[in-house]
């Protein structure tokens, strides 16, 4: 037991960005309901179970999601772990708010096999099967929290699993989704679970340099803030971003432990109001200190893929050190931190000012000044060439529910175009080839599987065995001990496992 309490409604309630009164009400009601569907229940900790839809509630809450997404974030176990009745959901809360339970829970039964094999199968099956692109911002925040009480899981072998999958699948979603925040929040409660040495090992290098990084970035604070008050620039604020230690970890790896040669364990973000004074400042910089050459990134004229901008560049101190520093407007850094979650916001807080135009205005404030074109054209073709897919998907759609299934279409088609996802009927996940069938399914699971197969069940329906599946299909195999593998199945079968197996069960019957 440790003691804690379920966060107070009252802190959800602050957080969120909507004030009006059908959205307090909607969240107060899913709130209650999940309090009280949840009472019996205690976590591994032994506190009371709602403390955890509750806090998953609040960082939703915190990343700007609309009242629909939180009250979901509330109820997202009352069907799965305290046997609510779906359609009491969807009676007392509506459609949209039960879609959005239900794609959560039903991403809640996926499996986990194995980090080698299916790991991008997996990621890429979960982006696919959210239709809704809340529902996978809902299912980040629910890992987020379990990940961060981790230690409360008995098993070790458990707390290993869930470690590893939060680092293989749920931190690289947030990254795609442009969640910075969620991605360092994931991997950095994850790492010491999944990789206890490695976590070690990192800690201690980064706690011998930490005195020394940190007089540097005091000392560089203070420099630059004068250099750019002395050159007219004054509004702005500085903050410190220290590095996760997962992604410390993974670059020492590639600078072969050299700690010397990591020059962003702590870099100084400088937030400026517009694009123009990021380019003045970075000026101004350059100008007092020498920078790293290869070092300068340009990420506000060129974005990356995920919607990332800010302008990176990397000085010698005059200590021989030196000191990354990132430059960037305030929209860009609330869209850093919490990227798609960011965008989604815009419908809750644009109330009443729905249409065309003003939509292009919000895509226009992600452009630098030279690739703005007037408000009156459509964002599309040269004028935004550079501009994320994903950042443009949204902007050309009028409701953002399309927009979001026209992203996962887009992640859909470059995910899916050479392989099938489908599921055994406890929900592990099998990758296939392009047509391949229930025999290919079965040696997939096990040779013993296949050798025994009597028939298939797609989808709850017998099929032929010659069936091409397709993504998302349930197939179950029918056993018989006296099933034998036959020289059809072998051309029938798409994939070389499955033949390799069926060749040396027909060649072992020969002998026989
Ligand atoms: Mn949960």
């Amino acid at each position: 037991m440790t003691d804690v309490k379920p966060r107070p409604l009252s802190d959800i309630l602050e957080t969120m960005p909507s004030k009006r009164a059908v959205d307090v009400a909607l969240v107060t009601k899913a709130y209650e309901f999940a309090k009280e569907a949840h009472k019996e229940q205690r976590r591994f900790s032994g506190d009371p179970y709602f403390v955890h839809p509750a806090e998953v509630a609040y960082l939703l809450a915190q990343a700007g999601m609309c009242p629909e997404s939180i009250s979901a974030g509330l109820l997202h176990d009352t069907i799965e772990d305290a046997g609510t009745k779906p359609s009491v959901i969807e009676r007392e809360f509506g459609t949209e708010v039960f879609s959005l339970v239900q794609g959560t829970t039903k991403l809640g039964t996926l499996r986990y096999r194995g980090l080698e094999r299916h790991t991008e199968s997996l990621r890429k099956l979960f982006a696919a099967t959210a239709k809704d692109i809340r529902v996978l911002i809902i299912k980040l925040m629910d890992r987020l929290h379990n990940v961060r009480t981790l230690e409360h899981v008995p098993r070790a072998e458990k707390r290993i699993r869930i470690a590893q999958e939060t680092l293989e699948i749920y931190a690289p979603i947030a990254d795609r989704l442009g969640m910075s925040v969620m991605k360092q929040g994931l991997e950095d409660a994850a790492f010491p679970f999944a990789y206890p040495k490695e976590y070690e090992k990192t800690r201690e290098l980064a706690k011998e340099r930490k005195k020394e990084n940190e007089k540097r970035l005091e000392k560089m604070e203070k420099d630059v803030k004068r250099e750019l008050a002395e050159a007219g620039l004054r509004e702005f604020r500085t903050e410190a971003r220290i590095k996760g230690m997962y992604s410390l970890f993974r670059k020492l790896e590639r600078k072969q432990w050299d700690i010397a040669k990591i020059y962003d364990i702590r870099a100084l973000r400088i937030i400026f109001p517009t694009v123009a004074d990021c380019y003045t400042a970075l000026g101004i910089i350059h100008a007092h200190w020498r920078p790293v050459p290869g070092k300068i990134k340009d990420y506000i004229a060129f974005p990356k893929p995920n919607g990332y901008q800010s302008i990176h560049t990397t000085v010698y101190t005059g200590d021989g050190g030196a000191l990354e520093m990132q430059l960037r407007t305030e929209t860009q850094h609330r869209e850093a931190q919490y990227g798609i979650a960011s965008h989604l916001t815009y419908k809750e807080t644009q109330v009443g000012t729905s249409g065309g135009a003003r939509s292009l205005e919000w895509v226009r404030q992600f452009l630098p000044a030279w690739r703005r074109t007037s408000p009156s054209v459509a964002p599309s073709g040269a004028a935004v060439g550079s501009v994320p897919a994903w950042v443009k998907e949204l902007a050309r759609a009028d409701a953002l529910e399309s927009a979001s299934e026209k992203y996962l279409d887009t992640l859909k088609s470059d995910f899916f175009s050479h392989r099938v996802f489908v599921f055994t009927p406890k929900g592990d996940v099998i990758d296939l080839p392009i047509a391949a069938t229930p025999i290919d399914f079965a040696y997939a699971v096990h040779s013993d599987l296949g050798n025994k197969m009597a028939g298939a069940r797609v989808n709850g329906k017998m099929v032929a065995l010659d069936t091409a599946l397709r993504n998302g299909d349930v197939v179950e195999i029918v056993t018989k001990s006296s099933a034998r593998p036959t020289r059809k199945w072998h051309d029938i079968a798409k994939t070389s496992m499955a033949k390799k197996h069926i060749r040396a069960a027909l060649s072992a019957q020969q002998k026989k």
